[in-house]
């Protein structure tokens, strides 16, 4: 069974979250840990994680997927943007503990002026700093557009990361495909030349989610505007293969399209029609 869902809005906490997913047939879903602009997260509640668990269970929902605000910059030439960051992810990390097992999926951040390599350095310090050989969550560095000086633009650029990391472990990769298709990544014309070259770099072991969205604009154009399934530059067609592809079974897919809960629930039910058992 395709395992597959989209973005929800977790402004009503995880039960909520279920039930939205239900709504829309799916049996597994991404949600901000807080205000996508950062700020405090709100309390979590241990009666509605517990409901949440039972209602997941009775779905089907195995796994699911956590994003980090997007304000957060691991690379900030400013210390203090560095320290939001560390803090913010240190607390969020603290309470993914609530549900274990699940990834925790971040955008490893911009440079800015200082160079990739400064970027690479800058952050894989933090998360030498912030993981712990006791965590459950699996911390995720996702692939990226390349839009102004954003680290993570190519497959090497998130090796680097990795390499550095002690408890290398606790990291893998999500894969965006709007974002490595605006990268130059061409996945519509050669999606197996792709993949292979990913798993030469960074090792398809690595891989622990795709991110699954259509592109408003073509390949290598470093833009990051997600377009609906089909209306895009990568298109329907491709879609389905990536959904098929043997180096991606098993998956889970996460859309996040520009849509409201019924255009995910039309998303849904396509690819889930297209998706070959
Ligand atoms: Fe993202
Ligand atoms: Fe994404
Ligand atoms: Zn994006």
């Amino acid at each position: 069974m395709l395992e597959i869902g989209c973005h929800l809005s977790c402004a009503k906490g995880y039960e909520a979250m279920a039930k939205d997913a239900e709504k829309i047939h799916a049996n597994t879903f991404q949600f901000f840990t807080r205000n996508p602009r950062g700020g405090r997260a709100k309390e979590i509640q241990p009666e509605d994680v517990e409901k949440f668990k039972v209602r997941a269970e009775s779905l089907g929902i195995r796994r699911i997927l956590a994003h980090a605000p997007y304000t957060l910059n691991a690379c900030s030439a400013e210390e203090k943007v560095r320290e939001f960051a560390r803090n913010t992810m240190k607390d969020d990390l603290e309470r993914m503990e609530h549900t274990p097992g699940n990834c925790y999926n971040f955008h490893p951040g911009s440079h800015v002026s200082q160079g990739a390599e400064t970027g690479i350095a800058l952050i894989s310090d933090m998360l030498n700093e912030l993981l712990t050989p006791g965590q459950t969550t699996t911390v995720l560095l996702e692939t990226m557009a390349g839009k102004g000086s954003e680290v993570g633009r190519s497959f090497e650029e998130l090796r680097e990361i990795l390499d550095r990391v002690s408890l290398t472990e606790k990291m893998g990769v999500c894969l965006d495909t709007c974002h490595v298709y605006d990268g130059g990544y061409d996945i519509v014309q050669d999606l197996d030349g792709v993949l292979t070259e990913f798993d030469r770099v960074i090792g398809l072991s690595r891989l622990k989610a795709v991110h699954l969205n259509d592109s408003m604009y073509g390949l290598g154009s470093h833009k990051d505007r997600h377009a609906r399934i089909g209306e895009g530059k990568i298109g329907a067609e491709a879609m389905v293969r990536i959904i098929n592809h043997p180096a991606l079974r098993g998956l889970p897919f996460y859309l996040e399209t520009p849509n409201e809960l019924p255009g995910y629930a039309q998303e849904i039910r396509f690819l889930r029609e297209a998706y070959k058992e």
